[in-house]
């Protein structure tokens, strides 16, 4: 498989400036073979490939001095990029999509060359030593495994100005070794970054909302100066400097988070993310789902390096159903607890998602349900304790906390909203009808059955 591994560049001045150039070279390339394109579209309704342009190299680097100096096939890098740009653009086309032709690339929007590796750059002695600027301070904050045998460096300025090289690698495929046996259903949220079918929830980070109202007040001083101020530019810098600091934290959190997953869970099912669906509705949801995809693409590859998997579910109404019973429980948005009026299950919202998701991957309901149903026994319905939570009876209330957090507390009723009916005519929230949709191949006999008001159904941690 394929892995990036970035390291900080330490370059002193001179090389700096080298740097610089070489990006600025490599800038102008691209949109001047961007310019060939068109020109030759428009004019004479030519289309120019890769191709034509890599042979074009070598008469051009005759006679151009800055393409003669930087390196032969990192421009050829640079040549592909575009092509590809234009693979995308017309593939967006052909599938009738809102296709952007490929633009121009401003200073401050070109910001890496690739380069081939042991073509122009090497890594000798812990120094990264590239063809006309020399061997460059680099710091390994981490060893590159074993079996790695590079493929690609890639040289990257990032909005601040600092240098980085990013080696793409390849390591042999690990082949299922893992020794987990488990399985976990992840339901990604904004309340709480993620919730664990196991009852465990991930807190969303405090940092992010105190970067959030940092931003507000730098951008709120930036248009109260004057346009093309030292000031203005100023703030301008420091507003950069923010938001990769904020797009750092949230890496590195993804990075520790997805591990952890990872070396824990051998197969984890998460929502399949419709994007789509996510730009129409809220758009705090579309900010997150720029997050939630890097998360998703680092657990993906982390489970699959320790010999796991990830799987997607579909999506669709995962909070809508009971994970116990298979019951339809609706709910709006502002309802945070699962109460389950079929068999009493209580569970944060999120958890119960969790579960349902876990089921639907699975393709089957809560063994210990299957067991007892076939026997024809319609057990009495069975609340379990969420790990990670507490219940605790207040007289007719219960106080759920999340122990895993401490402050955030939620007072729900467990009194049923809707009666328990009787199975022989089942209501359309029957559990029966929806139990097919879980993956069980014989629906069982409805758990919702009962005579009874289902109350009093908890059961104390012991
Ligand atoms: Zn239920």
């Amino acid at each position: 498989m394929l892995l990036s591994f970035k390291y900080r560049l330490y370059p002193n001045t001179e090389q700096r400036q080298l740097l610089e150039r070489t990006l600025e070279i490599h800038r102008q390339l691209y949109n001047d073979a961007l310019t060939e394109r068109r020109l030759a579209w428009e004019k004479k309704r030519v289309s120019v490939r890769y191709i034509d342009q890599a042979n074009q190299l070598k008469t051009i680097r005759q006679f151009d001095m800055d393409a003669a100096w930087v390196n032969y096939t990192s421009i050829q890098q640079t040549l592909r990029r575009l092509q590809k740009s234009f693979d995308g653009f017309f593939r967006r086309i052909k599938a009738g999509e809102k296709a952007g032709h490929p633009r121009y690339k401003g200073r401050g929007w070109f910001k890496s060359v690739a380069y081939v590796y042991g073509d122009g750059c090497r890594w000798v002695d812990g120094r990264f030593y590239m063809q006309r600027i020399g061997s460059i301070r680099l710091f390994q904050h981490r060893p590159l495994p074993d079996s790695a045998k590079i493929k690609q460096a890639v040289l990257k300025r990032d909005g601040v100005g600092n240098w980085h090289v990013v080696f793409q690698i390849e390591i042999p495929d690990t082949e299922s070794t893992s020794t987990l046996d488990s399985t976990v259903g992840i339901d990604m949220g904004l309340e709480y970054f993620a919730s664990l079918s196991s009852g465990e929830q991930i807190d969303n980070p405090r940092w992010y909302r105190i970067a959030e109202a940092k931003l507000a007040k730098l951008q709120k001083m930036r248009a109260r100066c004057k346009r093309g101020s030292h000031r203005n530019r100023e703030l301008k810098r420091q507003i950069q400097r923010h938001h990769e600091q904020t797009a750092n934290r949230r890496r590195d959190f993804h990075h520790k988070t997805s591990n952890k997953l990872a070396n824990r869970f051998s197969t984890l099912y998460v929502e399949a993310l419709n994007v789509k669906g996510l730009a129409m509705s809220h758009v705090s949801k579309s900010i997150a789902d720029a997050g939630w995809r890097q998360f998703l693409f680092m657990l993906s590859y982390k489970a699959e390096r320790a010999g796991g998997r990830v799987e997607q579910v579909d999506a669709r109404g995962t909070s809508q159903y009971c994970p116990e019973c298979g019951g339809r429980v609706e709910k709006s948005l502002s309802v945070r607890v699962h109460n389950c009026p079929h068999c009493g299950y209580v569970a944060p919202r999120d958890v119960a998602a969790a579960q349902v998701i876990a089921h639907r991957g699975s393709g089957r309901t809560d063994p210990r349900r299957k067991e007892s149903h076939s026997q024809g026994v319609c057990h009495s319905p069975r609340p379990r304790v969420v790990a990670g939570s507490s219940l605790r009876k207040l007289g007719e209330d219960v106080t759920f906390r999340r122990l895993t957090l401490g402050f955030v507390s939620t007072t729900i009723s467990l009194t049923p909203k809707v009666k328990p009916h009787s199975c022989r005519q089942p209501p359309r929230s029957c559990a029966r009808r929806y139990i097919p949709r879980l993956g069980l191949a014989q629906a069982p006999a409805c758990p919702g059955f009962s005579s009874e008001p289902v109350s009093r159904l908890i059961t104390f941690p012991s």
